[in-house]
C-alpha cells in the first residue's frame, strides 16, 4: 500500500509540475469549481448589502467562526450570532469560507490549548463541520499559521499538527455520509514560514480539497500582475493541490507623507520632533491607541523600554500612515489606482487552470487600523472596494467587470 501511495505522489508531482508550466486543466480543479457551482469569487468582511455584493458577481463571502463554547462548555453568544449571519447568506445565495478559530482564541475563550488536548480539538472541529455544513460552504482551517501574531503561542510544528489533525477528523466525518464539503488550509505568501508550513503539511495533504495562499504582492514593492500566476503556481507544484487565494488587494490610500504633514501628526501627540516623543518614554507610550500598545506588547513583551524608539522605527509607517511608494506595475494608491490594479491581477489569474478560486480583501474600509488605531494609517483602512458606508469605489465596477464581463 506504502509502495502505491508513494508512486500515486509521484505522478501527482510530475503532472503538477507540468501542469503548471503548460497551465493544463486538473480535473481537481474543475470537479472543484462544478461542485461549488462555478469559480470560487469571494470577498473578505462582507457586510449585509446582499444586492451589492450579488451584483458584482460575488458568490462568496469569507470570515471567521468564533470559538463555539465557552469554558464551562456551554455555547457561546458569538457563535450562535455568526450561525445567524451565515443564514443570512445561505438565504441570500452565499456560500460562506468560514475560517475556524485561532490557537489564541481557544485559549482564552475554552480555556485549553489545543494541541495538548487534541482529541477536544478535534470533537470541536466535528461539532463545527456538523453544525455549519448546512448554512457555510466550505472551511478554512485557522489563518496564516506561521506568522507569530495568528500562530501565538504555538510553534510552527504544533501549529501544523493543529491543522492537520482538524483536517484529518473532518474528513472522516464527511466520509462517514460521503460528503463534499471543502476544506484546506491557508498561508501568508510563500514567505520562509509559510514554506515551513507547507512542508510540514505534507502528511495531512491527502485532507485537503485546496489549498490556500493569501497575496498582497506589489502592494508595496516592485511587481508585475503575473508574480501572482508564478506563486500560485509555485504552491500548485509543492501540494498537488487546488489552489484558492484566500487574500488579495490593494489600498486605495497610501505613498510618502511629506515633512509637514509629519509635522502635523507628531503635533497631535504634542511634539515637535521624534527625539522630543522617544525622551517622554512611557508618557507618549501611553498617549498611543491602545491597539498600538497592543501590538508592541504581542510583537515585543521584553523590550517595553524601547516601545517609544521602536514607534519611529519598526512601526514608522503605522505612526505616519506612510507606505512605500514601489507597487505593481508602478499603480498608484489611490481609488483609480485600485481599480487599476483589480483588473489587472484577477485578469491575470483567471487564465490559471490550477486556480478554483479568489476571495478580495476587502469588502469596506475600516475607521481605524486595527494593529496602530490612527485613521490616517492606510495599511488596516483603505483594503476596501467599498467605503465604510458601503458606496461602492472604482475597485468595485472593476471587480464587476471582470467577474460579469458588464460594467
Ligand atoms: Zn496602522
Amino acid at each position: 500500500m506504502k509502495f502505491v501511495a508513494f508512486i500515486e505522489s509521484i505522478i501527482i508531482a510530475i503532472s503538477c509540475f507540468f501542469g503548471s508550466i503548460f497551465n493544463l486543466p486538473d480535473k481537481n480543479v474543475q470537479n472543484l469549481i462544478e461542485q461549488n457551482g462555478g469559480f470560487i469569487y469571494g470577498i473578505c468582511h462582507p457586510n449585509e448589502d446582499y444586492d451589492t455584493l450579488a451584483d458584482a458577481g460575488l458568490k462568496w463571502v469569507r470570515f471567521d467562526i468564533p470559538c463555539p463554547f465557552d469554558k464551562n462548555g456551554n455555547i457561546r453568544n458569538d457563535y450562535l450570532k455568526f450561525k445567524e449571519r451565515c443564514k443570512g447568506y445561505a438565504d441570500h445565495g452565499f456560500k460562506v469560507m468560514a475560517v475556524t478559530p485561532y490557537p489564541r482564541d481557544i485559549i482564552s475563550d475554552m480555556g485549553f490549548n489545543p494541541v495538548d488536548d487534541i482529541e477536544r480539538t478535534k470533537e470541536i472541529a466535528v461539532f463545527l463541520y456538523n453544525d455549519l455544513k448546512d448554512i457555510a460552504g466550505g472551511f478554512q482551517i485557522t489563518n496564516e499559521m506561521g506568522l507569530v501574531g495568528f500562530m501565538h503561542p504555538l510553534t510552527i510544528e504544533e501549529a501544523a499538527f493543529y491543522i492537520g489533525s482538524q483536517l484529518e477528523a473532518i474528513t472522516e466525518e464527511k466520509a462517514k455520509n460521503n460528503e463534499s464539503f471543502p476544506i484546506g488550509y491557508n498561508s501568508a505568501d510563500l514567505i520562509q514560514v509559510s514554506r515551513e508550513l507547507h512542508k510540514l503539511m505534507k502528511p495531512y495533504l491527502k485532507y485537503c480539497d485546496y489549498v490556500g495562499i493569501d497575496l498582497y504582492t506589489g502592494n508595496q514593492g516592485d511587481a508585475e500582475p503575473k508574480d501572482y500566476a508564478k506563486k500560485v503556481k509555485k504552491l500548485y507544484r509543492l501540494t498537488g493541490k487546488p489552489i484558492i487565494i484566500e487574500e488579495f488587494g490593494f489600498w486605495s490610500a497610501g505613498g510618502k507623507k511629506s515633512a509637514e504633514e509629519k509635522a502635523e501628526i507628531l503635533g497631535i501627540y504634542g511634539y515637535s520632533t521624534e527625539t522630543e516623543a522617544i525622551a517622554d518614554g512611557e508618557n507618549f507610550i501611553n498617549k498611543l491607541p491602545w491597539q498600538f500598545r497592543n501590538t508592541l506588547s504581542l510583537e515585543h513583551p521584553d523590550e517595553k523600554a524601547q516601545w517609544a524608539e521602536l514607534v519611529f522605527s519598526s512601526y514608522s509607517n503605522h505612526f505616519y500612515g506612510e507606505t512605500s511608494e514601489k507597487t505593481i506595475n508602478n499603480i498608484p494608491h489611490t481609488p483609480d489606482g485600485q481599480a487599476e490594479y483589480y483588473k489587472a491581477v484577477m485578469t491575470e489569474l483567471k487564465k490559471l487552470n490550477c486556480l478554483a478560486g479568489m476571495i478580495i480583501y476587502c469588502n469596506q474600509d475600516m475607521a481605524a487600523c486595527f494593529a496602530c488605531g490612527h485613521s490616517w494609517c492606510p495599511f488596516e483602512t483603505k483594503w476596501g472596494i467599498c467605503t465604510i458606508d458601503g458606496t461602492p469605489k472604482p475597485a468595485y465596477y472593476a471587480v464587476k467587470e471582470v467577474i460579469t464581463g458588464t460594467k
